[in-house]
């Protein structure tokens, strides 16, 4: 080989070998699909977040979370965690769980959900249904970039008094000073789908299509609400914002946040949906578990411990 080299007038392909192009960075998950039962389900990447969650977190000392984080190698001062979406395709329906957060915070970041969209396979215009787990900017923001509705197909499902809270603006001094600016933002990104009558407003836990329905789980926010779809049997369950650091609160689900609107309520109702889905052991999508937040809970002494789906090609058919 090297005496094949020798002499031959290579030199200039060699200097453009000699470097490579700078080093990309950063990460790209997009899309993770799987089939439950006859539904299609895509978890759609929105990017990520990094919070200081030893200013956010609360019922919690600073040395127990530095303790728990260091099991996973986090520092609590920054603390990366995904925003991810879901969406469901039940046959009849096209629906998507959650918007992301569009242009509301670090676009380095986040508000990547339209790209991951197209590259599972489909169009923003292909959604007839947005359920909105709760109006918090990383859930809703994406509804509407500069004004224009990014669904214009889609209607926007809320659960009344989460929609009748934010979009009452006189409620803002009301809640911790990391959420007053989400009024404006929810304000902003309703405002193409009430004008065009696409928002609707349901009440508490209600079937809202064939095999998917709401589940009221108000604590974290007034109407905070998970989605339950079933198909042939198989259940799963999307959770909103039931946990924001995986790897503190499965071990201890009291650990509450700075964003909870009711933290006594948020915990509990923590500790009651890791106890049913343990129990009944089917699939949880989790908006702020690290990508794609698909993963089952498992019952561990007094505590739990999350179990995320395995990675496949073809589309895990649970
Ligand atoms: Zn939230």
């Amino acid at each position: 080989m090297g005496a094949l080299l020798m002499g031959a007038p290579l030199l200039a392909v060699n200097d453009a070998h000699a470097a490579p192009p700078p080093q990309v960075r950063g990460s790209s998950p997009g899309y993770y699909r799987m089939m439950l039962g006859d539904f299609e389900v895509t978890a759609l990447s929105d990017g990520t977040v990094t919070l200081p969650m030893d200013k956010l977190l609360t019922n919690i000392t600073a040395a127990q979370l530095k303790t728990q984080l260091a099991r996973t190698g986090l520092d609590p001062s920054h603390v990366e965690g995904s925003i991810n979406a879901y969406l469901i395709h039940t046959g009849e329906h096209l629906v998507l769980v959650d918007a992301g957060a569009g242009k509301a915070l670090d676009p380095n970041a986040s508000g990547r959900l339209l790209n991951s969209l197209r590259a599972a396979g489909y169009r923003p215009e292909d959604i007839d249904a947005v359920l909105l787990t709760h109006v918090h900017v990383d859930h809703h923001s994406g509804l509407t970039v500069d004004g224009k509705a990014v669904f214009p197909n889609a209607v926007v499902y809320v659960e009344k008094n989460e929609a009748d809270f934010w979009l009452d603006a006189s409620n803002e001094k009301t809640v911790a000073e990391e959420l007053r600016a989400g009024f404006a933002q929810a304000a902003a990104s309703f405002a193409p789908y009430l004008a065009a009558n696409k928002v609707k407003k349901f009440t508490g836990s209600t079937e809202l299509f064939p095999g998917v329905r709401s589940i009221a789980v108000p604590g974290h926010s007034p109407g905070h609400s998970f989605y339950a779809i079933e198909s042939k049997g198989q259940q799963m369950q999307f959770w909103g914002d039931l946990v924001h650091v995986k790897d503190v609160q499965f071990r201890s689900p009291g650990v509450t946040i700075k964003f909870d609107l009711d933290a006594a309520a948020a915990a509990r109702q923590r500790l009651k949906a890791m106890n049913d889905a343990a129990a009944k052991g089917y699939y949880v999508g989790a908006a702020h578990i690290s990508f794609p937040g698909i993963g089952r809970v498992l019952a561990d002494g007094k505590a739990f411990t999350w179990l995320p789906v395995n990675y496949s090609v073809a589309g895990l058919k649970p």
